[in-house]
This record gives structure tokens, C-alpha cells and sequence, in this order.
């Protein structure tokens, strides 16, 4: 593994659902180290700063630092956990997988639980079961006193277990999270790259919260940068395994995705083009993309204060929202060299020219 892969399995593997992002803010800071001064907002985002030749433009690039999991509702009489979803979980998705929950005793290994066939009729077989039918089994046995060893609460967070892997194609990496741990490492490798260049700005890359309960963070940190211009790193569907989205653009391994239009944000027109001229003069593979349902922290940047010219950049993933996802390395490489290039061209002249309109 080189030394991007590397952070990459620290960064999928460590846990953070909506409202307990504190490893991956403490895993951004071990990584940047002093390359950044670092602020908080009150919600708990990371702002890494640095300025490179000037004060202003102010330039926020934002990536979630949460994950979609569970929360603990209840400890049955019989010893399992009735839990609560934390962001949007297809049911489909969730059956036999394990989990990790984080109690005031330590993390405790459990499954959500799925019968056999041999314990189904016919008409079971045919039916998807409801999320709030399910139970994550922790290991509770006949003599064992689920409540009294383990110590779980309600509200203790239930995180998806998965290890990073390198697919037989190399370029392919399996990992739970790469919604949005992608965006992350993307803000995080360009402020890295940044500190060692003279940009004519000051960026400021955020690691936001509570991205996947309503875009929450982005709100907070937003009201802390004060930016001039935004961009919200996150992934988009991959569209190449259905027939039904045949010819879309938004496919592994064909580079960064300029995101023009999903249900939260309509890009500023002027720094839409830009970046696709960008793209463009530094060869940087890239396509048009459109996220179909749901948006992103740009759409809540994007109304901060008096408005702030906003777009979303992003990566192709295949099966986010489950335990496991894929990301192509090319597309991770295109999106770092896209955002570092961005903000050596943001200067305060090009900045305010994308405000008229
Ligand atoms: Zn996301």
C-alpha cells in the first residue's frame, strides 16, 4: 500500500456516525499536523486553515466527516438491540452485516440478525423484512445478562464493520464510509499539497458534521469560514451497473465529477464554467455530472449569509449507503489535482467576477 492507500484504510475503517465524528477530525489533525492552524465550530466540524499569499478570497472546500450507522433504542428482555436508523438505510442493505456499538464499557461486536431460509415460509421468502423488526444480536446466550455485562445505553452509536481492501483491479478500493470519508481525504490532500504552495487565497478545508441527518455542519462551519467561494466534496452514484443509466457519465474510473445540478444546489454558473475550463487546460479527466435524489453540504454553504458562489465536486461510488463501496483511484487523483488547481486560480479578481451577474 503506498502512503495515500494507507490513510485511506485508517480513514474508512475508523468509526464516526451522525454526531460521533471525533475520530475522523483527530485523524485529519495526526495527519496535517502543523501544516494547518485548526478551529472548531460548535457542532463539532474541523476547519483546517492555511493561508497561503493573501487573507482573501476566502476559499471553503467542505467534505462530511460522518457516516451513516445506528443508533441503540433498547435492550430487550432477551438480550438484543432494537436500534434506530442514522441516515437513509435501505433494509436490503443491512441484513447479516456487523456492526460495532460504542458503549461507556467499550466497543461491543454485534450482527444484525437474519434468519435461515429453513426458518421461513414461502411468503417470508418473497417479503423484505422492516428496519424496526430488526435486532443486532451482541452474543447473548442462555446464562449471560446482556444488560448487566455490557453496559449499553440508548443513543449509543452503532457503526458498520468493514476493513478496506485493494480489488484485483488495483485502482479499485472496497471500504465501508467512502460516503464520505472520499471527501474528506480530498480536502485533506489538497491542504496537505496547499501548505507547500503559494496560493493567492486563504483556504480553509472543513471537515463537516452531521452531513447525512440534514447538512447540519455545513451550516455551523460555514458561519466560521465567512467564504468567498465553496465546494462541497462528496460522492455521486456510479450509474455503470444498471442498464437503466446506460450512457450516464458518472462511472468508475472516468475522473472527477463538475456535479451541475442536484435537489439542494444549482452551481453558480460562472464557477461551473470555470472549473470546467480548469479541467480542461490542466487535462484533468472529468465528466458532468447530476446527482438524481438527495443533496449536499454545498446546498446549505451555498445560503450562508448573502449567498456564496457554490459548486459540487465529486467522486463515482458504487453501493453507498451499505457496508460496502467502491472508489477508483484515478478519480480520488483527479479530484485532489482539480481542487489543488482551483484554488491556485482563485484569486481575489477571479473571485469577483464569478458575483456578477
Ligand atoms: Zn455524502
Amino acid at each position: 500500500m503506498d502512503r495515500t492507500e494507507k490513510f485511506m484504510k485508517k480513514m474508512t475503517e475508523i468509526e464516526g456516525i451522525s454526531g460521533f465524528e471525533r475520530q475522523v477530525a483527530d485523524l485529519i489533525r495526526s495527519e496535517l499536523k502543523d501544516t494547518c492552524e485548526y478551529e472548531w465550530d460548535n457542532l463539532g466540524s474541523l476547519i483546517c486553515k492555511h493561508r497561503g499569499t493573501s487573507d482573501e478570497p476566502r476559499i471553503m472546500m467542505a467534505g462530511h466527516m460522518d457516516e451513516i450507522g445506528f443508533v441503540v433504542q433498547q435492550v430487550t428482555d432477551e438480550g438484543f438491540v432494537k436500534f434506530l436508523p442514522v441516515g437513509g438505510w435501505w433494509p436490503g442493505n443491512i441484513l447479516a452485516q456487523k456492526v460495532a456499538l460504542s458503549t461507556r464499557k467499550g466497543r461491543v461486536l454485534g450482527v444484525i440478525g437474519s434468519p435461515p431460509i429453513h426458518d421461513m415460509d414461502k411468503e417470508k421468502q418473497a417479503t423484505m423484512p422492516k428496519l424496526n423488526e430488526l435486532l443486532i444480536d451482541v452474543g447473548q446466550s442462555v446464562g449471560y445478562d446482556v444488560k448487566k455485562k455490557l453496559g449499553i445505553r440508548p443513543g449509543d452509536p452503532i457503526t458498520p464493520i468493514t476493513e478496506f481492501e485493494i480489488m484485483s483491479n488495483k485502482k479499485m478500493y472496497m471500504a465501508k464510509a467512502w460516503d464520505n470519508r472520499v471527501g474528506v481525504l480530498i480536502m485533506a490532500e489538497t491542504m496537505r499539497r496547499l501548505a507547500a504552495m503559494e496560493h493567492p487565497n486563504t483556504a480553509f478545508g472543513v471537515g463537516t458534521v452531521q452531513e447525512e441527518v440534514g447538512l447540519k455542519g455545513a451550516k455551523t462551519a460555514a458561519a466560521v469560514c465567512r467564504p468567498d467561494v465553496a465546494f462541497a466534496l462528496d460522492v455521486c452514484t456510479s450509474k455503470d451497473t444498471t442498464s437503466e443509466t446506460k450512457g450516464r457519465p458518472e462511472k468508475m474510473g472516468n475522473g472527477v465529477g463538475i456535479m451541475v445540478f442536484d435537489n439542494s444546489l444549482i452551481p453558480n454558473v460562472s464557477l461551473r464554467d470555470f472549473m470546467i475550463d480548469l479541467a480542461e487546460r490542466h487535462k484533468i479527466k472529468h465528466f458532468l455530472g447530476i446527482l438524481d435524489h438527495g443533496g449536499t453540504d454545498g446546498g446549505r454553504i451555498n445560503l450562508s449569509r448573502t449567498g456564496v458562489p457554490s459548486i459540487y465536486i465529486a467522486v463515482a461510488s458504487r453501493y453507498i449507503h451499505s457496508h460496502v463501496s467502491l472508489v477508483h483511484r484515478d478519480d480520488f487523483d483527479a479530484a485532489v489535482e482539480l481542487m489543488v488547481q482551483a484554488h491556485m486560480a482563485l484569486d481575489e479578481k477571479t473571485v469577483s467576477s464569478l458575483r456578477k451577474f
